[in-house]
């Protein structure tokens, strides 16, 4: 993700003074806020635009919050912040459980709110750091590679040479350079090449890694 634009929060509180006084504070510290005050709407408005964090009541109307955070879990890993007015284990429990990444204790104060939160952002923006060229993106933290929306099957080592190529893309890494990054030293050349091979094979065509004679490889896609 970018991590230019200001962090989107979704705030799904009933209680309207709150989720305003929320709103207002969260505006003044920079952040882009939308606002549900019930369950369902939360969940409609949570799928329209696709926020950085979500922070959610655990007593609200139609849907409680624990549905609300299940229901998000199906399909997202962005950062849910529970509030709960009952300072009872049970609530925080059944929160994490649904999947919320902390919670908060009603009444708290706005430091912490806003503490919270911006642990939250930073710990999904690293989360979410990317490594993208053309149509292959490369997640280092989760392990995961993609090619448009297929995911990559690939050996620890291919992901390895993968992320050298994104690291430098359109650049000629040479062979002892691709081993130096990948085996940490130089091995035989064979080594190499069965990796790279793996790696090609499980790219698919058009192949984005070109061999430059002499020199070594580079990843390279002609535009369009
Ligand atoms: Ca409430």
């Amino acid at each position: 993700m970018g991590g230019m634009e200001p962090p989107l929060i979704l705030i799904v509180e009933d209680e309207k003074d709150i989720a305003r006084f929320i709103e207002l504070e969260l505006q003044a510290e920079g952040y882009r806020t939308e606002v549900a005050h019930d369950g369902i709407t939360g969940l409609s408005k949570f799928r329209e635009v696709s926020p950085n964090l979500v922070i959610l009541d655990l007593m609200l109307p139609v849907m409680d919050g624990i549905e609300v955070a299940k229901r998000i879990r199906k399909t997202s890993n962005v950062p849910i912040l529970i509030l709960t007015a009952k300072d009872r284990v049970e609530d925080k429990v059944a929160g994490l459980d649904a999947g919320a990444d902390d919670y908060l204790v009603k009444p708290y104060s706005l430091q912490e709110l806003l503490a919270r939160l911006e642990a939250l952002v930073r710990r999904a923006r690293r989360r979410e750091e990317v490594l993208a060229y053309k149509d292959l993106r490369l997640y280092p933290r989760r392990m995961e590679a993609f090619r448009g929306e297929r995911r990559l099957a690939l050996s620890p080592k291919a992901f390895l040479l993968l992320k050298a190529f994104l690291e430098a893309p359109e650049e000629v890494l040479s062979k002892e350079a691709l081993m130096r990054k990948v085996w940490g030293e130089e091995v035989e050349p064979a080594t190499l090449e069965v990796h790279l091979s793996a790696l090609r094979k499980a790219l698919g065509e058009p192949s984005p890694i070109q061999t430059v004679r002499g020199y070594g490889y580079r990843l390279f896609l002609p535009e369009g």
